[in-house]
């Protein structure tokens, strides 16, 4: 019994340091990092700046109740912007009715958000943010429709909605 346990400890002890040279990388932070000086904020200065709605899903990396944001209907042409810094995120020309209650688009504008996994829900998921201050968006699968077959699912309270 004891020789047993032994050696399974020895196989154990291996295969844990692997998984954790794995995972590392792909550690969940609150919030991912802004890439741009000006916008480090500290969570005092951002919750000072967001109401505590725009908080959570900003720096938490909450989610909203689905077909809860008025933007999830938001059929007009123009730009949605990040709610946390007013970079422009997504062309209304991008977005799609996905059915999930949730403002979708196809493609972001060039360059405006970086990526990275997370383990919330267990499944790995791909995370997004604003390229720039680095405030939650949503997540992106691979089930959307062409010209990318991408589906960006953005929380309606992380976008401002600036009219063309
Ligand atoms: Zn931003």
């Amino acid at each position: 019994m004891n020789q047993f346990l032994t050696r399974r400890i020895f196989i154990l002890i291996p295969i844990m340091s692997i998984l954790k040279v794995i995972f590392k990388p792909l550690k969940v932070f609150a919030s991912s990092f802004a890439s741009d000086e000006e916008w480090k904020l500290s969570q005092e200065e951002w919750k000072n700046r967001l109401s505590p709605e725009v908080y959570y899903i900003l720096r938490e990396e909450g989610t909203e109740r689905a077909f809860s944001s008025s933007l999830n209907n938001e059929k007009r042409k123009g730009t949605f912007h990040c709610a946390g810094c007013d970079l422009p995120l997504f062309s209304s020309d991008a977005k799609f009715d996905s059915g999930t209650g949730w403002p979708s688009f196809w493609e972001p504008i060039q360059g405006s958000v970086a990526t990275k996994v997370d383990f919330k829900l267990i499944v790995p998921r791909t995370e997004y943010h604003c390229s720039r201050c680095g405030g939650h968006q949503g997540h992106v699968f691979n089930d959307g429709p062409r010209p990318t077959g991408k589906r960006y699912c953005n929380n309606g309270l992380a976008l401002k909605f600036v009219l063309e």
